[in-house]
């Protein structure tokens, strides 16, 4: 699994979700400071993307509806262009058609859209506008320029746009509404929850186990241990005046870790998230992916790919079970 990081181009997003934690969010972000950053330039990601490693993958989604800054498509081309592996999320709330016309002609790995619900629990405004665009990215889709990788709504689909989005029969549409490791008011209407604490040590699932890979970056730099933080309360360093190696394996994270494995090193985030996973489980599920991979090739008849991937689980194990044997003698 790649490491990412997942950028947040300003803080404070209009489209305000009813099932998004964007007031936290905001009173966090200036709690100590009112005069923080709010806007990421396109000076400051370049910047910031130097200092990150090619092998991290760049998601356009964050805390904010990335084209709600109008700098976003120069940072999309620009991250793009420098050969980085670029992801986006979006509602298409402060896209426009030039600005699709200039990123349907790069080479994107994920192109998610967030399009509008019947109920209006996104707040995107069904204009004119929103319809002739979307109209063209369901073309550009169809046509292969840029296909639309899975679809997410909250809720029931928008009646006035059902016939356009009819045309991307197929790609799958996501309708969860989950509940941000308990970072939201209300649970009303959230279809995953984690109700009560999890016990035991607890690998993640969404960001490689206890690896913690799937960062947010906010726009004064400030680098987040993972994509439920809407509170804010493990920020890892910042790429204003640290490097990312520095970050990654700095004393939050190393402490982040610990409370994952046992509570008695104190709260963690992890207990309340739906996505983590006792870590017996997680490393058995890594196991057997492990396991069909190889099987896989096997049947495709590769075998220098086959002795590669046996290597590479070989290898993977090696480094676990002392990990595994650490975390064991910790609880
Ligand atoms: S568009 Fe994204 S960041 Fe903005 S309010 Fe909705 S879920 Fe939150
Ligand atoms: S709270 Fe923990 S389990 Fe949930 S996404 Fe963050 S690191 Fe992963």
């Amino acid at each position: 699994m790649a490491r990412k990081i997942e950028v947040t181009t300003r803080m404070g997003c209009k489209v305000n979700c009813r099932y998004c934690p964007q007031k936290l969010a905001l009173e966090k972000y200036f709690a100590a400071d009112k005069k923080r950053e709010s806007v990421l330039s396109f000076e400051k990601f370049r910047e910031y993307l130097d200092k990150i490693p090619r092998d991290v993958q760049i998601i356009f989604s964050g805390m904010c509806e990335p084209w709600l800054n109008a700098e976003c498509t120069d940072m999309v081309e620009y991250a793009a262009r420098d050969g980085r592996e670029v992801d986006i999320y979006t509602t298409l709330v402060g896209m426009n058609h030039e600005d699709y016309r200039r990123i349907r002609n790069l080479k994107l790995h994920y192109f998610v859209l967030h399009v509008a619900d019947k109920d209006n629990n996104a707040t995107i405004p069904v204009t004119e506008e929103y319809k002739s665009l979307l109209k063209e990215i369901v073309e550009g889709h169809k046509s292969g320029r840029l296909p639309i990788t899975s679809i997410s709504v909250h809720g029931q689909m928008h009646p006035e746009i059902c016939d356009i989005m009819k045309e991307a029969e197929g790609v799958p549409v996501l309708s969860e509404i989950y509940d941000r490791a308990g970072n939201l008011e209300s649970d009303e209407g959230v279809t995953i929850s984690q109700k009560g604490e999890k016990k035991g040590s607890l690998c993640c699932t969404k960001c490689n186990g206890f690896s913690l890979d799937d960062n947010y970056l906010l726009p004064d730099g400030t680098m987040l241990v993972c994509p439920m933080d809407w509170g804010l309360e493990y920020e890892l360093g910042t790429l204003e005046t640290e490097s990312y190696e520095e970050i990654s394996e700095g004393k939050v994270k190393q402490e982040f870790r610990k409370r994952m494995r046992s509570s008695k090193y104190g709260p963690v985030l992890c207990r309340h998230c739906h996505v983590s996973q006792p870590e017996l489980a997680y490393r058995a599920s890594c196991f057997f992916y492990g396991l069909k991979q190889t099987a896989r090739k096997l049947l495709k008849g590769d075998k220098t790919e086959m002795k590669q991937a046996a290597e590479g689980a070989a290898q993977n194990r090696a480094e676990e079970v002392p990990q595994y044997a650490e975390g064991v003698l910790q609880n």
